[in-house]
């Protein structure tokens, strides 16, 4: 059978874009379709930065995939010859114990170069701003970086187009489940009478992908609200008690199992951003709420007052951002049993780094038709779905 395109791609996040990059770069006919702008906010790939850390806190499912992801990041540069990743050190700072530092001083979870451990005078010193309680260490990661997110974002969909994808923006998909097969996919695009068909599809709809799996999958998912609160560091020029976030990748705080993330802003440089790594979990993303409560935005003033207290405090903008969830925190790529169409979902808030990786691997399992090993552990049927 013909079909009009070898692969459908439904949702031009990073994890999309990447698809598409790599299947048209292995000479695949490729349509990849997003249900909104080029540039909206509303997914999980949007902003200014990522992280890229080699503390593999997913576990050792994770190892293999961050050991490629910095090369694979440093290919895109080169064939795009665009600066996408900036090197700086990330410190986690918590108590011994803390779920963070625990972690991170677990010999499995760390890639052994590049970690340094700092006692708190190595703390005070180097990062005089910050208030650290009497029981805090750091681990410094000097192996880390921070990606230009949306230019990343914008450097792959350029080059899957220049491999030849085809893009569309403002196009809804969906997949007629009744039509497709194992050797063949039909896929109905919203603002067009027609439908398509694929030799296969891949969907890498961020936390809208339970409104396109037929029912029993859709209960594997559940969308996760993080909001972004970006603060100005106005007045500090020569003050010593200037944070020194701004030489880092992230400074990462484990405040009794409350985990914040402060993140420099690369666009703007005087702006620096804070998020909890767990925000609130919702079924599906119609459930969540856009607007960013009084009440939040104050508590995000006194956090930020308890751990910066000589830093001044403006509170310039917020956002909120979805990523998915699975039970068991876990990403899943896998096969939709008995169909050709590959489900991608890079979800629990670490995906961003890998993505080009994935990618590659996602493209290589729709031309051979086979799954490799090492994507074993998000398989659809596992315990920790089940
Ligand atoms: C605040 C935040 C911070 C993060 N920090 C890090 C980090 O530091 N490091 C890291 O590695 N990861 C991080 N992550 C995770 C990472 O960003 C995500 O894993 C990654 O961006 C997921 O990309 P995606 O392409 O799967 O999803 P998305 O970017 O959400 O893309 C999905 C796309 O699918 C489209 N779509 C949905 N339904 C349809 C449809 N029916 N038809 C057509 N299009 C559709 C959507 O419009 C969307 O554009 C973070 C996530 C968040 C939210």
């Amino acid at each position: 059978m013909t079909h009009d395109y070898d692969c459908v791609v439904i949702g031009l996040g990073i994890l999309g874009s990447s698809v598409a990059h790599h299947l048209a770069a292995a000479g695949a006919r490729v349509l990849a379709v997003d249900r909104f702008s080029r540039s909206h906010d509303l997914g999980s790939s949007s902003g200014d930065t990522r992280i890229v850390q080699h503390l593999v806190f997913g576990g050792s499912a994770y190892t293999s995939l961050l050991h490629r992801a910095l090369g694979a990041w440093n290919e895109l540069e080169r064939e795009a010859d665009e600066r996408l990743f900036f090197p700086k050190p990330a410190l986690l700072v918590g108590p011994e114990n803390s779920q963070l530092l625990s972690l991170a001083l677990r010999g499995d979870s760390r890639d052994s170069k590049g970690l340094r451990v700092l006692g708190r005078p190595d703390l005070r010193r180097l990062h005089p701003g910050v208030s650290f309680t009497p029981s805090d260490i750091g681990v410094l990661d000097e192996s880390a970086g921070l990606l230009w997110a949306h230019r990343c974002v914008e450097t792959v969909q350029r080059l899957a187009k220049e491999h030849g994808a085809q893009l569309r923006f403002g196009v809804r998909a969906k997949v007629d489940w009744s039509r497709t097969t194992r050797n063949s996919a039909r896929v109905r695009l919203q603002n067009d009478l027609a439908s398509i068909e694929a030799g296969s599809v891949v969907i890498a709809a961020g936390s809208w992908v339970g409104q396109l799996l037929p029912r029993t999958l859709r209960r594997i998912f559940s969308v996760e609200r993080i909001v972004q609160y970006w603060f100005e560091d106005d007045g500090f020029e020569d003050s010593e008690a200037r944070p020194n976030h701004a030489q880092l990748t992230t400074l990462m705080l484990d405040r009794t199992n409350e985990l914040h993330a402060v993140v420099p802003s690369l666009k703007q440089p005087h702006l620096h951003k804070v998020m909890s790594a767990r925000g609130q979990s919702v079924f599906e993303q119609a459930e969540v709420e856009r607007t960013v409560s009084i009440s939040e935005q104050e508590s995000i003033r006194r956090w930020h007052s308890r751990n910066f207290p000589d830093h001044p405090r403006t509170l310039k903008r917020f956002a909120v951002c979805t990523y998915t969830t699975t039970a068991d925190d876990h990403f899943v790529i896998d096969h939709v049993p008995a169909t050709s169409v590959v489900l991608a979902s890079a979800c629990c808030g670490r995906g961003f780094k890998v993505a080009p990786v994935l990618g590659r691997t996602i493209a290589s399992m729709i031309t051979t038709g086979r799954s490799p090993a090492e994507l074993e552990p998000f398989r659809l049927q596992r315990p920790g779905l089940s």
